[in-house]
């Protein structure tokens, strides 16, 4: 396969030059590539031709939920979305917190997925917080962090416990964190909207506290803690001053903290609903600028499907998670690259470079010798986020019938094109 013409992003600088792929792998990149003998020929005129997107954070549903989504609706999603890896978090049902668990999502995805899938294994069993899981068996399984996301382990001498196990192996532990006790049954966050829309309130404190102990924790144990969807200002701070001590603390964003706030929620659109809440103004600043300054490491989207009859319901009973995987780009391209908040290879390197690195992957940049893991973008064409567009079994996101600039128009995925929005 040769893409031809296309903006390639290099050392974040684009450049117009063509690519050689063979087996999958990126084997030349040139001013001009001619081979008569190579069948398939990309014309990329006028296109960017971005590294595959790597989320560290889907819930694909599968198995158990798969009336929310599955592993071939979830992966199709991804590759509409310009990623080529995806990570899946444990809160299926059963939870996978076992081999076998592991070891059925890694088959089904190989056989029919979209893009490559990789798993986090559950932090305790069921993650009910407070039996430690079977995690160095899940290693061999293949598992690539461990996370009881969705739930926080509430009781500390647990994980204290749970930290000290998983330290002895090479992976981080990723947290959601959320104070029970400070959360309670609240629906958005704690503050100005909670009260007028007469909503529970979820306070920025729920978090804040968990992130502190946690910290402490992992400074005692020296284990890797990586904090999912980060969304208050002081947890950022918190993880600023963490790293200027050397801790190996890391962070991830989602897209709707960066782009939204509790305002959006005035309209009572459950699609607003999730966890951790959307916060305040100045809270979405401090993530836009924790991102710029390096103290959120980069973007994950927290795909969270629901159907639409479990979203369809009084905002104080519809599920919490926002659908993620075809709108982030395109979200994140309109309302932080074209508001000229971000440069786009710096956005690139949040949604692919970075993630990529983090699990030592061989992808997140166009270079020789890396896998062709590869999007192919139009970002002057717009894209509708219609219920019939949508190739996830939900359309829980907040760009429902919504216009957004940043088109994927191809995917590669190990030299295999997994997405074609002219197919
Ligand atoms: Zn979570």
């Amino acid at each position: 396969m040769i893409i031809k013409n296309g903006l390639v992003l290099r050392k974040n600088r684009f450049k117009k030059m063509d690519i050689q792929i063979k087996k999958g792998i990126i084997t030349k990149i040139a001013e001009k590539i001619d081979d008569t003998k190579d069948k398939q020929i990309i014309d990329a005129s006028g296109k960017h031709i971005l590294p595959g997107f790597v989320d560290l954070h889907t819930h694909l549903r599968d198995p158990g939920q798969t009336y929310k989504e599955d592993i071939v609706t979830g992966t199709r999603a991804a590759a509409k979305g310009g990623y080529t890896t995806i990570c899946a978090m444990p809160n299926t049902e059963p939870i996978v917190d076992n081999i076998a668990t592991v070891e059925y999502i890694k088959r089904k995805a190989n056989d029919l997925g979209y893009c490559k899938v990789l798993v986090i294994g559950a932090l305790t069993k069921k993650s009910e917080g407070i039996e430690i899981a079977e995690i160095g068996n899940m290693l061999e399984g293949g598992i690539v962090a461990v996370s009881d996301d969705g739930k926080c382990v509430q009781n500390t001498k647990i994980m204290l416990n749970a930290m000290k196990y998983v330290s002895s192996f090479n992976i981080p532990i990723i947290i959601h964190a959320e104070d029970y006790s400070l959360s309670g049954k609240g629906q958005i966050n704690a503050g100005k909207m909670s009260t007028k829309l007469g909503l529970g309130g979820i306070p920025a404190l729920a978090e804040e506290l968990i992130i502190s102990r946690d910290i402490m924790l992992a400074e005692n144990l020296k284990c890797h803690l990586h904090i999912a969807h980060i969304s208050t200002a002081r947890s950022i701070q918190m993880v600023r001053e963490a790293k200027q001590r050397g801790l190996k603390i890391t962070a991830e964003v989602t897209p709707h903290h960066l782009l939204l706030t509790e305002e959006a929620c005035a309209s009572y659109d459950t699609n607003t609903k999730v966890k951790p809440p959307l916060r305040t103004e100045k809270d979405r600043m401090a993530c836009v600028e924790g991102l710029l300054d390096g103290t959120i490491d980069f973007i994950a989207t927290d795909h969270a499907p629901h159907s639409d009859f479990e979203k369809e319901k009084e905002f104080s009973i519809a599920p919490f998670g926002i659908n993620g995987l075809e709108t982030a780009f395109a979200s994140l391209f309109t309302g932080l690259v074209l508001n000229k908040k971000l440069e786009l290879p710096f956005l690139i390197n949040k949604i692919s470079t970075t993630p990529a690195q983090f699990l030592k992957l061989n992808c997140g940049e166009i270079s020789k010798g890396k896998y062709a893991d590869i999007a192919i973008a139009d970002l002057d064409a717009e894209i509708l986020f219609s219920p019939e567009s949508i190739l996830s079994k939900s359309n829980n996101t907040p760009y429902i019938n919504k216009t957004l600039k940043g088109k994927i128009e191809k995917t590669i995925c190990e030299g295999r094109i997994t997405w074609d929005s002219g197919a």
